[in-house]
């Protein structure tokens, strides 16, 4: 079934040709920002446990109409003439009551479960790779392989990880492993700065996990996947040290590398947790803006 923008919209999606020229499957593909729905997240996933002030004036330089722990969730769908591509799982039913609505935005955007050929994993945080198991707790693309970065993989698959993690997370830690394990030979492991799909790059933005990475697709677009995560900090203090990281610091050289580079191509691209889902980033002195689509 086709699906035309117009009933895109109407169903919330948006979907775009992205510079590529004309409609359909062009060179690169077509591509689709897909909703998961909205996290709802503890202010201490934010501040730390420590500044609230500093996020709300961040909140209110940045010029976003959104509320900074309510968070939209923005997968990233690639159909090309071979393959339907996923970008992370999204977070299915045990996470939380505001996510886990991929399955029915790919409905709507005219894609049944067992079209999907691969789900990409940026990393393993709950919102985006626990979508891989259904409420029955059986895949939910049952034709589809998990590719993960071997640096991300190993960690989540690493026994002590539930030790090191820090009490906030450790339940991301816990599920992780559980969905990877029953998730067994359908889960690839490519190098952190491979091809999981051919191509599609991996490019390691460390720091948000450790081994979390973003793609470039073929027609030059970013999936940034938690790399840039929250608009209100990220783009107006991208060197600094933010809670919602594991390591806060890596994180950074990771996030201005990244936006440096978004801005300076003006590529578009799709964040996980950005506004609207589909931008462009460009440079504020700085800082960086993101320009919804
Ligand atoms: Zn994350």
């Amino acid at each position: 079934m086709e699906i035309t923008r117009r009933e895109a919209l109407a169903g919330g999606l948006v979907v775009t040709s992205l510079g590529l020229a004309g409609r359909g499957h062009a060179a690169g593909g077509e591509l689709t920002v897909v909703s998961d729905g909205r996290l709802t997240l503890p202010e201490a996933m934010l501040t730390g446990g420590g500044d609230r002030a500093a996020l709300d004036a961040a909140m209110a330089a940045s010029g976003f109409d959104l509320d900074p722990l309510a968070p939209p969730c923005n997968l990233t769908l690639l159909r090309t003439d071979d393959r339907v591509v996923l970008f992370d799982a999204g977070a299915g039913p045990e996470f939380m009551a505001t996510t886990g609505e991929v399955p029915y935005a790919l409905k709507e955007a005219g894609v049944r479960l067992d079209e999907v050929t691969d789900v990409v994993m940026t990393h393993g945080h709950p919102d985006h790779l626990w979508g891989v198991l259904d409420d029955f707790g059986d895949p939910t693309f049952p034709e589809a392989t998990i590719h993960m970065p071997a640096t991300e993989m190993a960690y989540w698959t690493d026994p002590a990880t539930v030790e090191t993690i820090g009490e906030l997370r450790q339940a991301f830690a816990v599920g992780a492993a559980r969905r990877l394990a029953e998730m067994g030979d359908r889960v690839a492991v490519f190098a952190d700065d491979g091809e999981p799909v051919p191509g599609v790059r991996a490019l390691p933005t460390f720091g948000h996990t450790p081994g979390h990475v973003s793609y470039l697709l073929p027609d030059g677009a970013v999936v940034i996947g938690d790399a840039v995560a929250n608009p209100h900090l990220a783009m107006r203090d991208p060197g600094g040290s933010h809670a919602n990281d594991q390591d806060p610091e890596r994180a950074a050289r990771s996030r201005v590398d990244l936006l440096t580079r978004l801005a300076s191509d003006g590529a578009a691209a799709v964040g996980f947790h950005l506004p609207g889902g589909l931008g462009t980033v460009a440079r504020d002195g700085d800082a960086f803006l993101w320009r919804p689509a």
